[in-house]
């Protein structure tokens, strides 16, 4: 069936929003929005967290690192009171001043120091997180290894890793890792940071299974980082040429989207804001897909689409 030209959206089963733009006389210009776009509940939740704290707190209030990777975000924080601590500030805390803590966790180690210096510590850790946090607890309660297959310098997996029996956790990122593991490992529980892809996990744990026939393997990759990947191969599917994906470039989950993408074979253009799009050769696409990290605002989409509406 053929549709009408216009400011049409359309909700798809596997898209958040189809809109067909005339962008000029000869040319319309498709763009498919990812029906998982915008923040996850667990960055829009520690957001929220720093945004009150900053009313609330009687003194100053920080986040022990960038809360999330667009500049964007922080800057409104930065606009609403929210500081990022530095040492200094550590040691110059006051009783009054409030620290939030991110939705990616931190250290065991880390937690305490800030407990040490703040009388207010909000913990901005996704709940999603917290429960693998209980999952690595339980392993080392009962002295059992634990094997995250991740990113080990990411901060989640180093919260998660300082959870488990000292000396019993491993991180592995690729096959040659699984394979230099030590081959002593029983009653193993493995487990998985939370933004990597699916399919990469599906292969290590398949390995990790043939090896350690005794482990325990739970896929804790998140809801909201699958729905962004399952929605991927859904923009294809509905009809994009090329895929954008807006996000930081130092964000774990953005990464782990546009490989997502790439595997697509289409065209895809990582960007952080829109005006890494200047430039590229997009007129020739007539329909667009748009996916974003979990991190990435609404504003900084919205912004990513005005600019492909005016492709003439
Ligand atoms: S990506 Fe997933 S685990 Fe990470 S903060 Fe968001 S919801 Fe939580």
């Amino acid at each position: 069936m053929r549709r009408k030209p216009g400011i049409a959206t359309k909700n798809h089963a596997k898209t958040k929003i189809d809109l067909w733009l005339r962008v000029s006389k000869m040319r319309i210009l498709r763009v498919i929005i990812s029906s998982v776009s915008g923040f996850c509940g667990g960055v829009e939740r520690a957001v929220a967290f720093a945004i009150s704290a900053a009313k609330q707190c009687r003194g100053k209030t920080y986040i022990d690192g960038a809360l999330v990777h667009n500049w964007r975000v922080m800057d409104s924080l930065k606009s609403a009171g929210v500081k990022l601590l530095g040492e200094d500030d550590l040691e110059h805390a006051t009783p009054l001043d409030c620290i939030v803590i991110r939705a990616h966790g931190i250290s065991k180690a880390r937690r305490a120091q800030l407990e040490y210096h703040f009388k207010s510590v909000i913990d901005g850790t996704c709940p999603h997180i917290a429960k693998i946090t209980q999952m690595v607890e339980r392993a080392a309660n009962g002295n059992r290894p634990v094997l995250i297959i991740g990113n080990r310098s990411h901060p989640e997996v180093l919260a998660l890793a300082s959870a488990a029996a000292i000396g019993k956790c491993f991180a592995v990122n690729s096959m040659e890792e699984i394979h230099s593991l030590p081959r002593d490992l029983s009653e193993i529980l493995v487990i998985s940071q939370s933004t990597i892809g699916e399919e990469f996990f599906a292969s290590l744990a398949g390995e990790i299974a043939k090896i350690f026939p005794g482990a325990e393997i739970q896929n804790t990759i998140c809801g909201s980082s699958i729905g962004r990947q399952r929605a991927i191969v859904g923009l294809q599917k509905s009809g994009a040429q090329a895929i954008v994906v807006v996000g930081g470039r130092h964000s774990n989950n953005t990464a782990t989207l546009v490989a997502a993408a790439k595997a697509t074979t289409l065209p895809v253009f990582p960007v952080e804001t829109v005006s890494d799009l200047f430039h590229l050769p997009l007129k020739k696409f007539s329909a667009m897909g748009v996916a974003s990290g979990a991190s990435t605002d609404g504003a900084s989409i919205a912004e990513v689409v005005s600019y492909l509406a005016q492709l003439k």
